[in-house]
């Protein structure tokens, strides 16, 4: 069970770590949302330290789809029901400055991007008017979306899509590893295999209690997925969501562009280069609330038998699995933590989004 991304990376390095560790700010967890919030940091000129229970892009990141779209699933609509229009603007914005962000800094340091359009698509009937509500509210966001009738690259029926051209998609290990090298470039340093218990706070210091180190640092960045602190009360407000994903080589016609179904059963496509020059079809879905399934392997096989009914004769390469946190109010959240004197920060809430939203 190891993602295609995780098997393709090479070791990222990183720093030995003493009994004690001193720091302006330290950062829990090395994906995504970690290692760019560690580089803004450093490159503002702090010390900062990455601690990192496991190694660099093992959870989430490490095991994404990787792709980097302001169109996502049926997002804005249902941001849209819960909040009106603005609030789905400033999401838009937001997540536009994110993408811009993530694309030129691939640009700046060589890593791989594929540019390609993405679909959210009608995968039944009764999931026409969902996909419609799509278009609209995207269209009232600004964003230039438009109506596919058919998708001609897909070989099962659509009943309707909408598409936005220009969006991007990538292997995340390769960005984890350049946001690594240029995190220890500014003076920053990261720590793998250190666990974070707890902290203490006293309005000055803060004191970072980890299995193997004594830490202190004057403010703290939970980018741990779920943060690991409760005081804020974000495990009653998170859904935690798992999703399965495969990679086919041998595909006759692997599709261009980026696709998602806008109902259940989910099903996710993308395309993704191999280090020989082939292609490989990357197919995820399936997903369940975490502890909410009867049989993890039930959904992984419901996934492989719907590929092989797709795409016939291919051979899967990699099967894996990651779960992400899906917020109640369907917004990511990023800032300061309840009780903490201002000294302990989260970024979480990125409804399987985060590669665009964190
Ligand atoms: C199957 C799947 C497909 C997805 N596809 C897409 C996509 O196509 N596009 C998109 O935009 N988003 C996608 N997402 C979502 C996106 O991948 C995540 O939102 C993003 O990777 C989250 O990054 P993160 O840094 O918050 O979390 P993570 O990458 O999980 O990083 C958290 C880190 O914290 C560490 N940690 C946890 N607890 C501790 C502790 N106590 N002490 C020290 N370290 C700790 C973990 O080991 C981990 O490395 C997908 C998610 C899933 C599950």
């Amino acid at each position: 069970m190891r993602s295609l991304w995780l098997d393709d990376s090479t070791a990222i390095p990183t720093d030995p770590l003493g009994s004690e560790v001193e720091a302006d700010d330290v950062v829990v967890g090395a994906g995504l949302a970690g290692l760019t919030t560690a580089l803004l940091l450093a490159r503002a000129g702090r010390r900062v330290a990455v601690l990192e229970a496991r190694h660099v892009g093992a959870v989430t990141t490490g095991n994404t789809t990787g792709k980097v779209s302001l169109l996502q699933g049926t997002t804005l609509s249902s941001i849209r029901r819960h909040h009106g229009p603005e609030v789905v603007r400033s999401y838009v914005e937001a997540n536009r400055e994110g993408q811009q962000w993530l694309l030129r800094y691939c640009d700046d340091h060589g890593v791989a991007v594929q540019h390609e359009s993405a679909f959210t698509y009608a995968n039944r009937v009764s999931a026409v008017a969902t996909v419609g509500e799509e278009l609209e509210t995207a269209r009232e966001a600004g964003l230039g979306v438009t109506w596919h009738e058919t998708l001609d690259e897909l070989p099962f029926v659509t009943h309707g899509a909408v598409g936005l051209a220009g969006q991007a998609q990538l292997n995340a290990m390769d960005v984890l590893a350049a946001l690594a090298a240029d995190v220890r470039r500014h003076g920053g340093v990261i720590h793998e295999g250190v666990r974070v218990t707890g902290i203490r706070t006293d309005g000055e210091r803060c004191e970072i209690q980890a299995d193997v180190a004594l830490v202190r640092a004057e403010r703290v960045v939970l980018a741990t997925g779920m943060p690991i602190l409760d005081r804020s009360l974000h495990f009653a407000t998170l859904q935690p969501t798992r999703s399965y994903c495969i990679a086919l080589e041998g595909v006759a016609d692997v599709p261009s562009g980026m696709y998602l179904s806008a109902s259940t059963p989910s099903r996710s496509l993308r395309w993704a280069p191999r280090p020989d020059g082939t292609k490989v079809l990357v197919v995820g879905g399936s997903g369940h609330g975490v502890g909410r399934a009867r049989s993890p392997q039930h959904h992984l096989q419901e996934l492989r038998s719907w590929a092989q009914d797709h795409f016939p004769g291919s051979r899967e390469t990699h099967a894996w699995s990651a779960q992400d946190y899906m917020s109640a109010d369907q917004l990511p959240f990023a800032g300061p933590l309840a009780n903490s004197r201002g000294q302990v920060f989260a970024a979480t809430g990125f409804n399987k989004w985060g590669m665009t939203n964190a």
